[in-house]
């Protein structure tokens, strides 16, 4: 087994080198829902980037200012004064249609405005430079993903290519045919797809543990920021990685433990001053912003305060917040994730004992009191926490980026990677029934093909339904795509033939094709364009308006320099006059001639705040020439 997988990887080895080469390293990418990781195999070890503004994570958000695009913190930090523009959750919305009942469910949460596009597909709208402008999600977490490519690109000092990005371990098809386009328009070469549960393990080596006898359970415990996700899966010998069950919810997570605190601060100040913040809006956005900082203290402190000037009708607030309050404030949060665990286990037919690994992923698993109660679930078993629960997914997808792409270093090969299908796979055949081209639990890539005969006399077309799901009747699992194939030459029932293949790839991708079998001639469909599904067109053009509005960005940037380095020139120089020394050295009249300069500058910057960046630069270097020429 080793030796197969081991060459299958090595087929893959794409012309990267393990950092000391030419190219940049492939970058492994938690694409999270709330928050986003990445790293790089870099000197024999995984290493955690830090962003533009020092962060290990960064904010899945993307905001859309009067003249600017902004992306993760600085997206995150304004979203309470502009929260209509401000786009979170992408990954609620990716690779599902508009129609979906979840979708419907959280577009009441949402601030911002979501409206059904072309083929059922939910599309983002916001306001733009005084436009409506729309995005899929697709766009919206590329957008995330090109922010976490630059991330990497500055630390790296060259240009990022190849990457592995991960995606929760019961994301579908469609979901993670969306997640690879995500990856494309960034500019991206996704290079493998993992699931999260499965980086997690890799993180911590499970995959290739010497005393794996057999095989070994593993529980991976991932609570972040507005999910919780469990994952039940075997690793066997050789890197084979099953998922046994998953359970959660998809709405519990640390964003509900920041809320509880607002709540409570704001009942505190209406108890104090028999005023009620609820509705400033402002208000409330610096609360949470606090709270969210407070919590994250707490995990390691056992109290802290939060404190807040003019807070609401210019009143400040001071708060001070213990470990005690904060736990008892969200101990129903903290029983319903223990609860799920034993679902969890009644679902997988398991005992809880048989667990021989608890992996915890997620930044609310920092928590001390989460930790806590599952140690102690688990009958004191140690946990597996020694990497940082919200970069362990992002640690193993760098790991499996650095081995995919034919890094030589030891510890490296030694990651062993064989993840199974999710959910069965198959076709709707005559009465309505599913028929299982590849069954849940195979190992992939996997290919798998069958002939199928014409149902009545002269048929001329065939139609395929391809479906994802447990269940038998073909309509009650998730749907993924159809196509016909037509010039079947006329035959009685039963006689003319279709092939029919379905083949999965390492990335859990399915292409299906089918040919008809006629006098030697053979005719070849492939679904490329499962339900809404990007065409390749689509997805160049939006390569192309991705790289514009990074293009837009950069300009904005240069801009917004150039300005304040003319507020600057104008303020230094008006310092400058004012000084003792040059007073007494320059003649008056030559001093007047340069204030006069300066006032003109500082005039023409106040009613031309939409100023080129040509005109900006022009007026500064006016300016000094001045100044040069004068004295
Ligand atoms: P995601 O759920 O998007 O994958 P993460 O796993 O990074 O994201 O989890 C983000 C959540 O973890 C946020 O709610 C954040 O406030 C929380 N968090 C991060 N660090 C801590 C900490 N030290 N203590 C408690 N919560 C934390
Ligand atoms: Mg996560």
């Amino acid at each position: 087994m080793q030796s197969l997988l081991q060459s299958y990887y090595f087929s893959s080895t794409l012309n990267v080198m393990d950092g000391k080469g030419i190219e940049a390293p492939a970058i492994g990418i938690d694409l999270g829902t709330t928050y986003s990781c990445v790293a790089v195999w870099k000197h024999n070890r995984v290493e955690i980037i830090t962003n533009d503004q020092g962060n290990r994570t960064t904010p899945s958000s993307v905001a859309f200012a009067d003249a600017e695009r902004l992306i993760g913190d600085s997206a995150k930090n304004q979203q309470t004064m502009n929260p209509a523009n401000t786009i979170y959750d992408a990954k609620r919305l990716i690779g599902r249609r508009f129609s979906d009942s979840k979708v419907q469910d959280d577009i009441k949460l949402w601030p911002f405005k979501v409206v059904k596009g072309s083929a059922d597909t939910p599309k983002v709208v916001v306001t733009y430079k005084g436009e409506n402008k729309g995005f899929l999600a697709e766009q919206v977490s590329s957008m995330i993903l090109g922010k976490m490519k630059e991330t990497a690109e500055a630390y790296l000092g060259k240009e990022v290519k190849d990457a592995v990005i991960t995606v929760p371990a019961y994301f579908n098809d469609s979901q993670r045919q969306a997640t690879k386009d995500a990856g494309t328009i960034a500019g991206l070469n996704v290079i493998r797809m993992i699931n999260e549960p499965t980086a997690a393990a890799i993180a911590y080596g499970l995959d290739n543990k010497s005393d794996i006898v057999d095989k070994i359970n593993v529980l991976v415990f991932d609570l972040g920021g507005g999910t919780f996700d469990v994952s039940l899966m075997t690793i066997e010998e050789g890197g084979i990685f099953e998922v046994k069950a998953v359970a959660g919810d998809t709405h519990l997570g640390g964003g509900d433990f920041d809320n509880r605190m607002v709540d409570y601060c704001a009942q505190e100040f209406k108890r104090r001053w028999k005023k009620d913040l609820t509705r400033n809006q402002r208000a409330l956005g610096r609360l949470r912003f606090a709270c969210e900082k407070a919590k994250r203290i707490l995990s390691c402190a056992t109290q802290t305060s939060i404190d807040l000037d003019f807070l609401h009708e210019g009143i400040d607030f001071s708060i001070k917040f213990t470990r005690a309050k904060f736990e008892e404030l969200n101990m129903d949060s903290f029983n319903k994730c223990i609860e799920t665990l034993d679902t969890c286990f009644s679902d997988a037919k398991m005992k809880k004992s048989c667990i021989d690994q608890v992996v915890l992923v997620g930044g609310s698993t920092r928590i001390p009191k989460v930790q806590h109660m599952l140690q102690e679930y688990f009958d004191g078993i140690k946990l597996c926490k020694s990497v940082n629960p919200d970069e362990a997914v992002a640690y193993g997808a760098a790991a499996m980026a650095a081995k995919v792409s034919g890094c030589s270093d030891k510890i490296v090969q030694d990651v062993m990677l064989h993840e199974v299908t999710p959910l069965s796979l198959g076709v709707n055949v005559k009465g309505g029934l599913l028929t299982v081209m590849i069954p849940r639990n195979t190992s992939i890539p996997k290919s798998v093909a069958g002939i199928c005969v014409t149902s009545t006399d002269n048929q001329s077309t065939m139609l395929f339904e391809v479906y994802q799901g447990e269940r038998s009747k073909s309509k009650d699992n998730h749907f993924l795509g159809k196509f016909i194939i037509s010039g079947i030459p006329r035959a009685p029932k039963g006689v003319a033939k279709a092939t029919l293949c379905f083949e999965i790839d390492v990335n859990g991708i399915l292409t299906v094709t089918a040919s008809v079998i006629s006098t030697g001639k053979m005719k070849k469909l492939t679904i490329t364009n499962a339900i809404g599904r990007l065409s390749k067109e689509k997805i160049e053009k939006m390569v192309y308006d991705a790289k514009k509005y990074k293009v837009k960005d950069q300009e904005f940037k240069k801009k917004a320099e150039a300005h304040n380095a003319l507020e600057d020139c104008i303020y230094k120089m008006k310092n400058k006059i004012e000084e003792r020394s040059v007073k007494e050295s320059v003649h008056h009249e030559i001093l007047q001639v340069m204030k006069k300069a300066i006032d003109k500058t500082s005039k023409w910057l106040k009613v031309n705040q939409a100023a080129s960046f040509a005109e900006l630069h022009s007026k500064k270097v006016h300016l000094e020439f001045v100044r040069k020429s004068l004295f």
